[in-house]
């Protein structure tokens, strides 16, 4: 008996059996729980969460400052009123998401320390075999499930993405990622550099300003931001006039919406204009004096990288301080003490902060096969950037980049529960998408379109992820207003659906 043989025929009685199993416990997890307990009662599933607690990217990340770069009205779930400041801390958002577990009763739905390690998909039994292992124990726990919900997020929470320079066996500084801050770092009346320029160290860099020696952004070049104040006034005024949290929460949610759309739109119809606003932002904290157009104004179009928002404008306010500085230049390599540029400057630094993205996770880093062969993701196509060619009875939540992730992992999970109940209904046990007879002509490009969105962790792993096509269907469009009504709207029974 060969091993997927084995795998595909598990041994009952060391097996649990769940309708449905979740993978990963972060805000989409927890979400999908949610809406299953909600929308499918009856329904058995469980959560592995390869972590010791829920929240995903709010437990991983602890470097000082650790917030959204969104507001939470639209982060937060649709049906979780939000009630603090619009841009909260990890802090704020795992007490939010542990009210969502406990007002729920979800709890007992997940189990932490499981990571699983692989995924046999069985037509002969039309289900899925997963094998995780306990990280307290070592053991290797097995589960089969008749649907996989993916929501494994997008990168490896273990270990962030750091570039190899030339030196840096020689710097006898510290250098740090992010992602795995430790705990106890001092920088006190330290030099310190971090390396990028992205919402990370837009957070960091004011968390640490005042405490540290001085603290350097060095970028490659710059990023977009949009300074304002943590503050909603529409939110504030239905507050004052007692109107009920629910309310709050829908009202608030459909006004940024609304005007996040507008400005999504205007960013692609005239990007000058949009520029030209965000830069004289920054130019009303900076000052005059100071030379935005090196530091603050990007090469690119604004969205084609997601825009931080900072609230109250503090990295600049740093920045102005004397407390923080920007320094745009490329690495030549690491000296012993610091960083030499190619302009020829040399930056000391006792600490390096490499704020420089993360190592895409792609399903989960979790190895698949069906029936036996293993998957080659990068074989499939999309469907909608949730499904897949060839990969029965799995839905994977990848969340927006213009917007917050969450109202994706909202849409995602509707999308799920009513298949579900079409499957039900049908009586059938799997489904597929696949290509129709006047699609096989398509052309088949890169999941992602670099013109339209293009930060470097999707660059990097762009040759692992699925392709896409040149129809809607078969496009991950990355576009909130058009999918709040899309996905709805999709019928189950059209011919990109295969059940039996
Ligand atoms: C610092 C930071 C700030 C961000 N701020 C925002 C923001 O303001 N707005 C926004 O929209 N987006 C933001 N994002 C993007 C953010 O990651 C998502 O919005 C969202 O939190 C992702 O949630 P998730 O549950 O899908 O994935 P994650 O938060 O990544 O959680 C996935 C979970 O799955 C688990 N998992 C993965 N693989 C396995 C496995 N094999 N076995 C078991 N468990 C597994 C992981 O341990 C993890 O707990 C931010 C990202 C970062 C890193």
């Amino acid at each position: 008996m060969t091993t997927s043989e084995t795998l595909a025929r598990p041994d009952p009685a060391q097996t649990e059996h769940f309708d449905v199993l979740v993978v990963g416990a972060g805000i989409s997890g927890v979400g999908a729980a949610y809406h299953l307990t909600h929308q499918r009662p009856g329904t058995s599933f469980v959560v592995l969460e390869a972590l010791e607690s829920f929240g995903g990217t709010w437990w991983t990340h602890k470097y000082p400052g650790i917030r959204s770069d969104s507001d939470l009205y639209t982060f937060g779930y649709r049906f979780k009123p939000w009630t603090g400041t619009p841009i909260a801390t990890a802090e704020e958002i795992l007490k939010y998401m542990g009210e969502v577990i406990s007002e729920n009763d979800l709890g007992r739905h997940i189990r932490y320390k499981h990571r699983i390690e692989s995924a046999t998909w069985s037509s002969e039994d039309n289900r899925w075999t997963i094998e995780a292992t306990r990280t307290d124990t070592g053991e290797t726990c097995r589960f089969t499930a008749n649907f996989l919900w993916m929501c494994q997020g997008y990168y490896r929470h273990s270990e962030g993405y750091t570039p190899e320079w030339p030196g840096m066996d020689r710097y006898t500084g510290q250098i740090v990622h992010p992602q795995s801050w430790p705990q106890d770092l001092d920088y006190t009346g330290k030099n310190v550099v971090v390396i990028g320029s992205g919402a990370t160290a837009a957070t960091l860099i004011p968390a640490i300003a005042n405490e540290c020696g001085h603290v350097t952004m060095l970028q490659r070049s710059p990023t977009y931001f949009i300074p304002g104040r943590n503050a909603n006034d529409l939110a504030d005024t239905l507050r004052e006039l007692q109107v009920d949290e629910a309310w709050i929460h829908e009202i608030v949610r459909r006004k940024i919406l609304f005007d996040q759309a507008k400005f999504t739109q205007r960013s692609f119809e005239e990007p000058e204009a949009v520029k030209r606003e965000l830069l004289g932002m920054v130019r009303a904290y900076l000052g005059p004096d100071y030379d935005v157009e090196t530091h603050f104004t990007p090469r690119y179009r604004p969205w084609r990288q997601r825009i931080a928002f900072v609230p109250d404008g503090d990295i600049f306010q740093g920045i102005r301080a004397g407390k923080a500085s920007v320094v745009t230049d490329e690495i030549e390599s690491f000296t012993e003490r610091g960083i030499l540029l190619k302009s020829g400057e040399e930056l000391q630094a006792d600490i390096v902060v490499t704020a420089t993205g993360f190592n895409m996770n792609v399903l989960g880093d979790i190895n698949f096969a069906i029936d036996g062969t293993p998957l080659v993701f990068s074989d499939t196509v999309t469907y909608r950037g949730m499904m897949f060619t060839g990969v029965p009875n799995l839905l994977w939540v990848f969340g927006y980049f213009r917007a917050s992730w969450t109202l994706r992992a909202d849409l995602l999970a509707d999308f799920v529960c009513r298949l579900l109940a079409h499957m039900e209904k049908r009586s059938a046990k799997r489904v597929d998408v696949a290509l129709r007879p006047e699609d096989r002509d398509m052309e088949l490009l890169p999941w992602i379109d670099p013109e339209n969105f293009n930060p470097g962790y999707l660059m990097r792993a762009m040759d692992l992820l699925p392709k896409r096509g040149t129809k809607p269907e078969w496009q991950h469009s990355q576009d909130y207003w058009r999918e709040k009504d899309e996905l709805p709207a999709i019928d189950l029974d059209g011919p990109e659906f295969v059940y039996s």
